[in-house]
């Protein structure tokens, strides 16, 4: 774990707090669809950490960076809900010397919060204004464990595969890539929500036994913006 250590205003700590008290409060509330009535002690901490109006392109007040809502960041896209991120990385189970492959960097919040508990985090942005920003932001931040190339995603990354986890932040329509499947490490996890562009949508847990074998469940109803992948 390469830690960013940036004194943190106190207000915007208070936000974060704020924030972390209404983490909790929906992960409690969407028990019964999740299974998680609470998050892991290191996930709820990267959310008290991270400073997530950093990431926010458009310099929100710090109520609105800390709002438990998702934020427009630019090219029609989305940076998510925090109680959302929390979830998502919770639902990985990360040993601290987890290699992580991200689809859809987008603003680098999220792979911030991962690299806040994993050894080393993979993020593939296809939009090339988006993977630059996120880049900036985190190498400002003082992340060393963290790498972003601008390419499909859905295609994975396969210089450095096999990954313990990917975690996917755009829904797939057709189902979880192949490629996905094949760069996650026998005993992975993977979440990825699943479902239409505008359409029902359910966040998705993979995981693949030590033979090899992928299966998934359905987790919770969600909102992503498209995985959009491109015809070769
Ligand atoms: N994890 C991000 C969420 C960004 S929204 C955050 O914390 O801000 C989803 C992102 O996925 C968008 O930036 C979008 O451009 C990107 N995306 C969509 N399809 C993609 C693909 N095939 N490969 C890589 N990124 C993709």
């Amino acid at each position: 774990m390469a830690k960013m250590k940036p004194i943190p205003s106190e207000e915007a700590e208070r936000h974060r707090a704020a924030l972390v008290r209404e983490v909790e409060r929906d992960a409690a509330d969407t028990a019964s669809w999740t299974g998680r009535r609470t998050f892991s002690a290191a996930v709820m901490d990267a959310i008290a950490r991270v400073p997530r109006h950093v990431y926010i392109p458009h310099e929100p007040s710090l109520a609105v960076a800390y709002a438990n809502r998702p934020q427009p960041i630019g090219g029609g896209q989305t940076i998510s809900q925090p109680y959302i991120v929390a979830l998502m990385t919770d639902l990985l189970n990360l040993p601290p010397d987890a290699r992580v492959l991200e689809v859809g960097t987008g603003s680098g919040y999220q792979c911030a919060v991962l690299a806040e508990l994993a050894a080393h985090v993979f993020s593939v942005e296809r939009l090339p204004n988006l993977a630059a920003a996120a880049l900036a932001v985190l190498k400002e931040q003082g992340y060393a464990n963290i790498d972003v190339l601008c390419a499909d995603g859905a295609k994975g990354w396969s210089e450095h595969a096999p990954y313990d986890a990917i975690m996917v932040t755009a829904a797939a329509e057709g189902g979880v890539p192949g490629a996905l499947i094949e760069q996650l490490a026998p005993g992975g996890r993977m979440v990825i929500p699943l479902g239409p562009r505008f359409g029902p949508q359910m966040l998705t847990l993979g995981v693949k036994d030590a033979n090899g074998r992928f299966s998934s469940t359905p987790v919770l109803p969600v909102a992503f913006v498209p995985l959009v992948t491109r015809p070769e």
